[in-house]
């Protein structure tokens, strides 16, 4: 039996005048070390065939990227606020939205925290640096360094994946949850009190988000990024027990 499919999504660049499709290979690597079919899933114009493409997969992968557009939770943009990806942050609601409609098993990383987040109602802080009080450095150098705490916790399904109260992670943004979205919970802050992980609160839907970015650190001798995403194979490997047979015979 084939091994349950994961769609990743992806964002687009222009190189020249080229528009590129573009993930990085980080997480094609963690997902198919995890046991999974990764598909790589592009941001496309018509958001309503998100039903369609989550009606063949096991998984989705809330992929790293842009800024969510502030106008997606009411909120001006600020200076410091990427310019918008317009089509990619349509078509990621839209699949939030789904994923949650069919309990797709739906593990969101970085920007895919936020996204979901403002998804289900949530808003975001628009800049650490310039907005959060105290905050210590979020962006930071080294996609593979553990560059601060993340405090976990206790009772919580990311803790009983993980295994202890505390670890360390990487960091590389500059935005973080403001308001939690209903349905979500606290899982983690960073030492300064910055939203590190979330999961869903029913039983019905296996979402967890992480603000940090553990396909890159499913290498590191640390066993934590590579539980969270064995955790996320056992859910979509269930997930692919209820849709039914391989996909392809
Ligand atoms: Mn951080």
């Amino acid at each position: 039996m084939a091994p349950p499919l994961v769609a990743i999504t992806s964002s687009t660049r222009m190189h020249g005048e080229i528009e590129r499709v573009r993930l990085n290979q980080a997480y094609v690597h963690a997902v198919e070390q995890a046991g999974l079919l990764p598909l790589v899933a592009p941001p496309l114009a018509d958001a309503r065939l998100a039903r369609a493409i989550l009606s063949g997969v096991d998984g989705l992968v809330l992929s790293g990227g842009e800024d969510v557009s502030p106008h997606h939770y009411g909120a001006p943009p600020r200076e410091r606020t990427d310019h918008a990806h317009d089509r990619r942050d349509l078509w990621e609601i839209a699949l939030v939205a789904e994923a949650r409609r069919r309990a797709i098993p739906t593990f969101a990383i970085c920007r895919g925290l936020q996204v979901a987040n403002v998804a289900l109602g949530g808003s975001l802080v628009q800049d650490l640096p310039s907005e959060w009080e105290g905050a210590i450095v979020h962006d930071a150098p080294g996609r593979a360094s553990r560059v601060h705490e993340v405090r976990i916790e206790g009772g919580s399904y990311l803790a009983e994946v993980i295994g202890r109260p505390c670890v360390r992670a990487n960091s590389l943004h500059h935005q973080a949850i403001a308001t939690l979205a209903p349905g979500l919970r606290v899982t983690a802050r960073a030492p300064d009190g910055v939203i590190e992980a979330v999961e869903w609160t029913g039983a019905e839907w296996w979402m967890l988000g992480v603000q940090w970015h553990p396909e890159e650190l499913v290498g590191t001798p640390e066993p934590w990024d590579r539980a969270l995403f064995a955790a996320f194979a056992d859910a979509c490997a269930a997930a692919r027990r209820r849709r039914g047979g391989p996909p392809n015979g």
